[in-house]
């Protein structure tokens, strides 16, 4: 038995399975304050540690309080702010303490030693001496000063539901400002989705504050930097010398003492939320330690997510509570800018199989002759889906994934994006040896290949042809790719921009005049509800993109357009599009939500298994079900069959589902909570134990 006097509770990141509570008991020789950083043994190995608030557990019978190894010493203690955010997300999203606490810690203060740490707290050169003031002097629009006197007004949560191009980064730029502005040691959080499909954004924020506040005060903090980097920022911002973190979800649990605001750009996007360990919505807890820490919030989208607006609905008589968000409007691009004109081109009426129906291609050729840019999406990478045997009907079936391998003719391989596996392809039909073997269907190398082809006729103004890039997860895997095939097109290098969603999202194009999406239609008739929310907001995004400048539009003399190809012109979605009509979009699906009882008006969680076959997934679910029966929690909560998922193997192994749903939050809440025991207990049982794999899910995007 150690003789030190203290004990203390500690969380750490103990295995889920490990039997191990949340918090383990360690003995030191000076009381710790919660919030400290400590390495502690556990097991045979030492490993990192958050000293929590309470008493420290009572040790069980015949266990040994072993020492704490050390303190991380010169760095201040996570505050309680920090603490409660960790302890909520641990309880709401169903996982440990410890798992969120060191999740949401940079990985190098787990793996460096004290040593190391101190050697980088002192490196960290006090911030540089700020220079003469040089803020942009930029005049706010009536839309931009009214949303952002209301901001500075008003509690919030905001929802600032602005167009493309209406100047909401301009609006978080000034609410940024007068944050800081507030105290000298307040701080600011600004989401994004995804950093490097945004790297303009982190240029406005330096060019902005680092005049003003110094060139350490704003920081970064995505996966895409080095574990170094990361580390770098985090202490930045736990110390208060980072004024500003820019950073994608993770960002979120950034130590923040001085927190004042924070804005999450884009909210609707579905990468805020995590697809592993702890499954949380960032959006979600950023509203939640907004409130919690007294910072506001600001949300912003012009296509915000059903469940952001609902929650922003005005009062109406009937309805005089109204929504808990104050929803901000700005319809209006900056400069008098138009929108585009939504132009849908019926496929039924065009010749068969064209990628490119006559008349957008004539209009696409118009733009290169005039010298303007183009952008054609595409949401499916590779030359085409599958190969296709014309004589035995073989296809290329990944073998190891409930999906087909897909054709990409650049390096002659034949890749699943679920699994990986990659092949080369073949000369002759693997089944029965005949060459007749063909792609069907069409990927952005195809359209990329196809549009050079019809495009060679066409010259630009000064006598060249056209330019043609693509932009997806494959033109860009090597590092720093994407920005110089951005960089490109912002300096007019390129005539025509082929891509995936990747192209759509929040790029300050200049000189892009005509958008198009050729092969929007498959959302249209997914088993996802939330599909036509998703297509409706890619497609807003991506006609966002066109006439950007409009002083440019105007020099040019001619309107932008977007071009929609699809089988189903009359279909709502394309409707509210051809109007710009989000509200009308919105108030449709609502609707349908309503009656069908989906969310925002239930909440549903998952609970998935993994296993060998479905029937061993699916007896896990089954048992766990029978279970959670006799749970007085059940009352309020719908527990549906298990079911497999839509893409029900991948890599192996089975995947099956069953969702659950109530009409109350903290209905599913209780439930989830008193549930949690009994699926540990059912997957240790003779019948299940070491065949499955499980994990809950709660407010899942993907159904
Ligand atoms: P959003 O984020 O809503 O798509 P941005 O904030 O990127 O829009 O603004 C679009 C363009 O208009 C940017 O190039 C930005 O610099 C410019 N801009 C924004 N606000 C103003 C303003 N008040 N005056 C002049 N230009 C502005
Ligand atoms: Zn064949
Ligand atoms: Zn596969």
């Amino acid at each position: 038995m150690s003789d030190l006097p203290h004990l203390v509770p500690v969380a750490v990141h103990a295995p889920v399975h490990s039997g191990l509570g949340d918090l383990l008991s360690y003995a030191s020789a000076a009381p710790l304050p919660p919030g400290t950083l400590v390495r502690v043994p556990l097991g045979a190995r030492e490993v990192l540690g958050v000293v929590w608030d309470g008493a420290a557990p009572p040790p069980a019978a015949g266990v040994e309080i072993r020492p704490i190894a050390g303190v991380l010493e010169g760095l201040a203690p996570l505050d309680a702010h920090w603490r409660r955010l960790v302890a909520f997300t641990a309880r709401y999203y169903q996982r440990s303490l410890g798992e969120v606490a060191l999740a949401a810690l940079p990985p190098q203060l787990r793996t460096l030693s004290t040593e190391q740490i101190a050697r980088r707290l002192r490196r960290s050169t006090p911030a540089p001496e700020a220079s003469a003031e040089t803020i942009e002097n930029v005049v706010l629009s009536a839309e931009q000063e009214s949303a952002r006197a209301q901001i500075v007004s008003e509690p919030g949560p905001f929802l600032l539901f602005g167009s493309t191009g209406s100047g909401k980064t301009e609006v978080y730029l000034r609410c940024v400002q007068e944050a800081l502005a507030a105290a000298p040691d307040a701080q600011a959080l600004v989401m994004v989705p995804e950093i490097n499909l945004t790297p303009q954004l982190e240029e406005r924020f330096r060019a902005r504050f680092a005049p003003r506040f110094g060139a350490a005060a704003v920081v970064a903090l995505h996966s895409g930097m080095t574990h170094a980097q990361r580390l770098a920022s985090w202490l930045a911002a736990h110390a208060g010398r980072a004024r500003i973190v820019l950073g994608t979800r993770m960002a979120v649990f950034a130590s923040l003492p001085g927190l004042r605001l924070i804005v999450v750009d884009e909210e609707h996007d579905p990468s805020y939320k995590q697809q592993e360990g702890a499954r949380y919505s960032a959006r979600d807890l950023a509203l939640w330690r907004g409130r919690a820490q007294g910072a506001k919030v600001i949300l912003g989208s012009a296509t915000p997510s059903l469940e952001s607006w609902h929650a922003s609905r005005p009062a109406t008589p009937e309805d005089p509570a109204g929504g808990r968000y104050l929803r901000l409007h700005m319809p209006s691009r900056i400069g008098a800018g138009a929108l585009p004109r939504v132009r849908r081109v019926d496929m039924n009426q065009q010749p068969r199989r064209s990628v490119l129906s006559p008349p957008l291609l004539a209009a696409i050729a118009e733009r290169v002759a005039r010298g303007e840019q183009s952008m054609i999406l595409l949401n499916r990478r590779g030359y085409a889906p599958v190969l296709h045997c014309a004589d035995c009907d073989w296809k290329s079936d990944c073998p190891h994934c409930s999906a087909h391998q897909v054709f990409h003719k650049l390096d002659r391989t034949l890749r699943c994006h679920h699994c990986g596996t990659t092949q080369r392809v073949p000369r002759a039909c693997p089944a029965c040896g005949s060459l007749d073997i063909v792609p069907i269907g069409r990927g952005t190398e195809q359209l990329e290949e196809q549009l050079a082809e019809l495009l060679a006729p066409v010259l630009r103004p000064d006598g060249t042809p056209a330019r043609i890039v693509r932009i997806d997860a494959d033109s860009t895997r090597a590092k720093g790719a994407l920005q110089s095939q951005l960089a490109q097109v912002h300096a007019g290098e390129v005539d025509v921009l082929v891509g995936t969603q990747m192209i759509a999202k929040g790029h300050d194009f200049r000189r892009i005049t005509l958008v198009a999406a050729v092969q929007p239609d498959g959302a249209l008739f997914s088993s996802d509800f939330r599909a036509p929310e998703r297509l409706f907001a890619l497609l807003m995004q991506a006609a966002g993109r066109a006439g950007r400048d409009a002083a440019y539009m105007a020099a040019q003399g001619t309107p932008c357009e977007m071009w929609v190809q699809t089988s189903h012109p009359r279909h709502p979605v394309f409707e509210a599009l051809k109007r710009h009509d989000y509200p009308a979009f919105a108030a449709q699906q609502l609707q349908e939500r309503a009656a069908a009882g989906l969310p925002p008006f239930s909440f549903q969680a998952l609970v998935r298994a993994d296993a060998r076959t479905q029937d061993v997934a699916q007896g896990f679910l089954r048992a766990a079900s029978e279970a959670a029966q006799a749970l007085p929690e059940l009352a309020q909560v719908t527990l549906y069959p298990p079911v497999p998922l839509a893409i029900q193997r991948v890599a192996n192994v089975e995947r099956a589902q069953m969702l659950l749903e109530s009409q109350h939050r903290t209905a599913l809440q209780r439930f989830l909570a008193a549930w949690q025991p009994l699926l540990h207990a059912t997957r240790a049982e003779p019948a299940h134990k070491g065949l499955i794999r499980w994990l809950i899910d709660v407010d899942p995007l993907a159904i």
